[in-house]
């Protein structure tokens, strides 16, 4: 089955099309810095990468010109469905969806929860239905995985009535990952389905990591929202909450503002000084920079920190799992968590921590060991997937 991707933010558009018998993606694009006259579209297929301006352009006319340019191509005809990357479903949705009014309906009740990301998510659901009438449409979430959370792991110990009128609690994110993920891992590692306790960290520019039990969610690092949790790119991670009214007062400015400086100018940028990009950081530090070393220290040794902490509810960990940009491609932060994680009878081997990654995941301790590997995610291939499956009617 053929079926299209969308990931619709703010300024951009993401998109892939996905063969799902071959498991496989014909073709990607990305429209970026949309509204603006520097609006572009890049096209990967076959090897080659397209890029055509399209200045002023706003989602809808990004939309059109990728979906001409698919037509083009041939891959318009086949279709079999949509599926759409929504990030928020909040306590409605516990798994993916075909969209109907009252599904839009809900993404729209989510929009307080996420504000900058679920309205993005609605306008692209509403231009493929315009262009693409009759086509099915799926909504893939990324806190659904999350909602099999007992109320002791979402639960803030905070005046209840914030949690009854306002529905805050731990929701989690990067679900579709940590799904997928965690599914390869027990596959791979010959686990039964009914009895085996995962601990997966995905770390891209956002990082959260997940304890799955029997394949489902039971404690995640992410909250309310993406903000808690592991130290990111640009995301201080969990802090004293108190900081929050500490610097307002300093820094003369209202919580909203250092909530932002908190989303967008902390974690490994912060720390560093250099550069939220954990290519950069490490050359950095590399090259003698105090302020990249520490900021490697303190992401590892957080995250060493909390993938301990999610064995709690696990009782037994059957492996650490690494995914995402840095989890797959970055063998010298792994191999600190790694060390961090030896009171667990993590123990690493150098040798095939240096040979897997994004291409070829495997297993990185050594034998008898506690177990710790790299999975590579792809998450446009669950979201195919699960569009797949529900257009054909099996979910
Ligand atoms: P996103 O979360 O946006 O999908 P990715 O999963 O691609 O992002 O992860 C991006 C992160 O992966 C960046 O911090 C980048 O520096 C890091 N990364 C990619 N390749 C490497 C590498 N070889 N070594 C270390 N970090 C890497």
């Amino acid at each position: 089955m053929r079926v299209l991707v969308i990931n619709c933010g703010s300024s951009s558009l993401k998109y892939a099309v996905i063969d799902t018998a071959e498991r496989r993606e014909l073709l990607s694009g990305l429209a970026q810095r949309l509204g603006s006259p520097e609006a572009s579209l890049t096209i990967k297929a076959g090897g080659e990468k397209l890029e055509r301006a399209l200045p002023g352009a706003e989602h809808a006319a990004a939309m059109r010109a990728a979906y001409d340019d698919l037509r083009a191509r041939g891959l318009a005809d086949g279709l079999a469905g949509i599926g759409h990357r929504v990030v928020h479903g909040g306590q409605l949705f516990s798994a993916s969806v075909r969209i109907d009014e009252q599904v839009e309906r809900g993404i729209e009740s989510c929009v307080p929860l996420a504000p900058l990301h679920n309205p993005p998510n609605l306008l692209g659901i509403r231009i493929c239905r315009e262009l693409l009438p009759g086509l099915p449409q799926v909504a893939v979430f990324d806190t659904a995985f999350h909602q099999s959370m007992p109320a002791h792991a979402y639960a803030y110990a905070v005046p209840w009535a914030w949690y009854e009128q306002h529905a805050v609690r731990k929701y989690g994110f990067h679900g579709t990952s940590h799904r997928f993920v965690s599914a390869r891992a027990r596959e791979l590692l010959g686990l039964r389905p009914d009895d085996h306790g995962l601990v997966v960290a995905h770390l891209g520019n956002g990082c959260s990591a997940t304890a799955v039990r029997n394949g489902a969610s039971v404690d995640t690092t992410m909250g309310l929202t993406p903000l808690e949790g592991l130290v990111m790119g640009t995301r201080s991670g969990d802090l004293d909450p108190a900081i929050v009214a500490f610097m307002a007062e300093r820094l003369r400015v209202d919580a909203a503002k250092v909530v932002d400086l908190l989303n967008k100018q902390s974690g490994l940028l912060g720390v560093s000084g250099v550069s939220n990009d954990m290519r950069a950081v490490l050359a950095a530090a590399e090259g003698g920079n105090q302020r990249a070393r520490l900021a490697i220290e303190v992401f590892c040794y957080r995250l060493a920190k909390h993938l301990a902490a999610l064995a709690v509810p696990l009782g037994r960990v059957d492996a650490f799992v690494f995914t995402g940009g840095i989890g797959e491609n970055s063998a010298p932060i792994r191999a600190r968590v790694v060390a961090w994680l030896a009171v667990l009878g993590c123990r690493l081997d150098p040798a095939r921590n240096a040979v897997h990654g994004r291409d070829s995941g495997g297993r990185i301790t050594v034998d008898g060991a506690t177990c710790a590997l790299v999975v590579p995610t792809n998450e446009e291939l669950a979201i195919a997937l699960d569009t797949a499956a529900l257009v054909a009617g099996k979910n």
